[in-house]
């Protein structure tokens, strides 16, 4: 999270934040997440701090705020009192929860709707708008080997990815090039492709050809192009 929201939210919350620059803690490191989900963290300790100044909870201290496979982790510790322990109540155990929870629904960079996009490493919730088109290509890697190696066309897929990686229309996008493809591969890895741009809204483009690289001279811009995609992109 950036330094400002990071520090706005140390200004607002103090007693909640109070180890933020305590060495020692976790929460040296700061909020480890996204700025999308500011809100998300102002709201909670907005109402965790109403619960002790107004209804008598116990002061809760954040001990580390981090993301963990796309969701938050918000962890924290109450404070002791003369009188003994005071325990974290029902309500404030259940807003953490329920933030949690809801994180998994919220794009990490922008606080709009989001989803957690599985199966691939990084994990992460996002929006439509920022599906990193790099977490998709990691997220189908396999099935996308998978097809291939079941076609056994002598397919050399490799994986363009422009930079910056938005269309005509400032969608998010990639571009698959298969080199040498076999016909009959055709609908598994079309199907597949489909089903990628209707999960993610990520376009894609495949462009095929059974030129082979060194094959390829200048001349026509179609084959210009896949040169270009040729010097530019990686082996899937
Ligand atoms: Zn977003």
């Amino acid at each position: 999270m950036k330094k400002e929201l990071d520090d706005l939210l140390c200004a607002t919350y103090p007693k909640i934040f109070a180890e933020r620059q305590k060495e020692g803690s976790l929460m040296c490191y700061g909020f480890t997440c996204g700025d999308g989900w500011y809100t998300l963290i102002d709201g909670l300790c907005a109402y965790l701090q109403n619960l002790t100044d107004e209804r008598g909870a116990p002061q809760v201290v954040a001990t580390q705020v981090k993301e963990k496979f796309g969701q938050l982790r918000f962890y924290v510790k109450y404070i002791t009192t003369e009188n003994g322990g005071l325990d974290i109540t029902e309500k404030q155990r259940a807003a953490i929860d329920f933030t949690e929870f809801m994180s998994a629904r919220t794009c990490d960079v922008c606080g709009k709707h989001g989803e957690i996009i599985k199966g691939g490493m990084p994990i992460a919730t996002r929006c439509r708008e920022h599906t990193d088109p790099v977490l998709l290509v990691n997220l189908h890697r396999e099935e996308m080997r998978r097809i291939i190696a079941e076609h056994k066309g002598g397919a050399n897929p490799r994986v363009y990815l422009p930079e910056p990686c938005t269309g005509p229309n400032g969608e998010n996008r990639i571009e698959i090039l298969l080199i040498d493809y076999s016909k009959d591969m055709g609908l598994d890895f079309f199907g597949m492709m489909g089903e990628m741009e209707d999960l993610t809204g990520v376009y894609v483009n495949v462009t095929k050809t059974n030129v082979k690289p060194k094959q390829i001279s200048g001349g026509e811009p179609a084959v210009e192009h896949i040169q270009y995609m040729l010097d530019n992109s990686v082996p899937l």
